[in-house]
């Protein structure tokens, strides 16, 4: 494994390294340059209510290029900044532009749409986590009911206790608090039934295979109803075909999102596309931006 960088030591990203720098190192030092001259992006993948297809909210994706422009899935550089605690600066990075995208949008429009934003592990086992988030959002003017926070099983259990308490104390400073890629962890029950969730997200593994696979279909139609009798609201990620989004509407799920209903986009095509009330658009099958 390369050695760390430490945090204050400028050595760029360079794509002429090639094979003789470990993936761990370049992508350390592509973060660092990353930060160093702001490369992030956001993206925005549209959520929406089943039951009328109005837009219920968004998902903010991290997008990160290499100097050659060539895209770096948020899989390969989360885990990277976690191990180095780069992870701190770049999710304190995302929410200060989150907020500063929907004070652009409401400036426009206003409007209580939410943006769901993921926390990574580290962060869910930080003592200061929700005083943190809090500060911020009241430093650039945005209520927390603006900001939806997404944690995975995973993230959970890396330290269980901690994350029970930063769950509680960022439901009570008016965050709503999902539980994400719901049923692929090893406690997912367990979970819902002790932690003030508001919603679950159900995993993209459990849409994908639900008009073929009879168990896929009962375990999915299980979740919703689980999620209804406990009052908590539901998200069906990774809809990618009609059926599947017909499906869901039949079981009453409330919320949907995937590549069918809409691909994660860039912020001028999100408010082109979905935020512009006054020219309704026909919804994009297929989305001309890459994620
Ligand atoms: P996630 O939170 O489960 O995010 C949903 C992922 O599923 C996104 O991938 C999205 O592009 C993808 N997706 C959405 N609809 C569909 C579909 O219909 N089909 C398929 N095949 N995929 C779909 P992405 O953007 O690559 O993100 C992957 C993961 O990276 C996220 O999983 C999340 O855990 C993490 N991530 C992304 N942005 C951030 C961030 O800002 N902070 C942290 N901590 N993690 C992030
Ligand atoms: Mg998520
Ligand atoms: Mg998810
Ligand atoms: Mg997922």
């Amino acid at each position: 494994r390369a050695k760390s960088l430490g945090r204050n030591r400028a050595i760029l990203y360079d794509p002429a390294w090639g094979e003789s720098v470990s993936p761990h190192l370049r992508t350390e030092s592509l973060l660092h340059e990353a930060l160093q001259r702001s490369l992030f992006r956001l993206h925005f993948q549209p959520l929406f209510r089943i039951a009328d297809m109005q837009l219920a909210g968004a998902e903010v994706l991290l997008r990160l290029s290499t100097s050659d422009g060539t895209p770096v899935p948020p899989s390969s550089f989360i885990p990277v900044a976690e191990s180095t605690g780069q992870i701190a600066e770049i999710s304190a990075w995302v929410l200060r532009r989150l907020c500063q995208q929907i004070r652009a949008w409401d400036h426009q429009g206003p409007s209580s749409l939410p943006f769901a934003l993921n926390l990574s592990a580290i962060e869910l086992s930080q003592e200061d986590l929700a005083q943190r988030l809090h500060k911020i959002l009241s430093q650039e003017g945005i209520a927390p009911s603006r900001v939806h926070l997404e944690v995975t099983e995973t993230a959970i259990a890396r330290n269980e206790a901690q994350a029970r308490d930063n769950i509680s104390a960022l439901r009570t400073a008016g965050f709503e608090v999902w539980l994400d890629d719901f049923g692929t962890g090893y406690s997912s029950l367990k979970l819902v039934k002790d932690l003030p969730f508001s919603g679950i997200k159900i995993d993209r593994e459990f849409v994908m295979d639900l008009t073929a696979q009879t168990s896929t279909a009962v375990i999915a139609e299980s979740i919703i109803a689980m999620a209804s009798n406990l009052d908590f609201q539901v998200v069906a990620e990774g809809i990618e075909e009609p059926e599947q989004l017909e499906f869901l509407r039949a079981r009453h799920c409330e919320i949907g999102q995937g590549f069918h209903l809409g691909r994660p986009v860039c912020a001028s095509d999100f408010e082109r596309l979905y935020l512009s009330k006054t020219q309704p658009q026909p919804r994009p099958e297929q989305d001309p931006t890459p994620t």
